[in-house]
């Protein structure tokens, strides 16, 4: 087991690594690498989509108006940015914010896999379709799945996935807003709920296309990753 101090600094190497990064195509095309930012022992993490014009200008993910919903709706369960780490699915920008392809997702989803291990959240909120999807290792789209708890063991941790709609989708739709105030509503009472003993649930098959494994959530879902 890592020290709080070895996981920084693991994570600080991770962010390194990543800035330097050549895997795929969009690295001719992005301004910076938008690593993600917060607190490296947050317990609640946020992952979205990919970084948009803002912030593969700035290097920091949801800084535009859908950051700014994210953090009004945070504010509204008493808590700020700096409590909790936002990361993106994809590190650099899709040209014009095209759909990530699959090829990008693959290439960089080792940066995503390794964050969540090294922060170890307790409840991760994954914003929009193509974290969740990723995640899960399921097409189940987020109309859905939102607002819909299941544990994980993902690198070994439990943790609670938490689907919720992604802000960008919800900017101009006021009864998006209202279901995403609902979701997140609920995230401080998830963040105190235990979870799990890895060692002592039964692992079930896991996914060929990501370290997914399945157990069983007490509320009844069953949770991959
Ligand atoms: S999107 Fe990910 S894999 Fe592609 S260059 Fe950026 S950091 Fe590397």
């Amino acid at each position: 087991m890592e020290s709080p101090e070895q996981r920084r600094e693991a994570l600080s190497d991770l962010s390194r690594e990543a800035h330097a990064c050549v895997r795929c195509a969009l690295a001719k095309t992005r301004t910076t690498v938008v690593f993600g930012s917060g607190d490296p022992d947050a317990e609640l993490m946020f992952i979205g989509e990919a970084p948009g014009k803002r912030e593969d200008e700035a290097g920091t993910p949801f800084i535009g108006a859908a950051g700014k919903l994210l953090d009004k709706l945070l504010g509204e369960i008493g808590m700020q940015r700096s409590d909790v780490f936002v990361a993106n699915v994809l590190k650099c920008r899709p040209p014009d914010n095209r759909d990530p392809r699959p090829s990008e997702i693959e290439e960089c989803s080792s940066y995503l896999h390794s964050q969540i291990s090294l922060i170890a959240p307790r409840l991760i909120c994954t914003l929009g379709n193509f974290s969740t999807k990723l995640l899960r290792a399921d097409p189940t789209g987020i109309t859905e799945l939102h607002g819909s708890p299941e544990v994980v063991l993902l690198g070994g941790h439990s943790v609670r996935l938490y689907p919720v709609f992604h802000p960008a989708a919800a900017l101009y739709k006021p009864s998006a807003v209202e279901v995403m105030r609902a979701d997140f509503a609920r995230i401080p009472a998830l963040l105190k709920l235990p979870l799990p003993d890895p060692q002592e649930e039964e692992l079930k098959a896991p996914s060929p296309a990501v370290e997914v494994k399945l157990i069983e959530e007490p509320g009844g879902q069953i949770g991959m990753f």
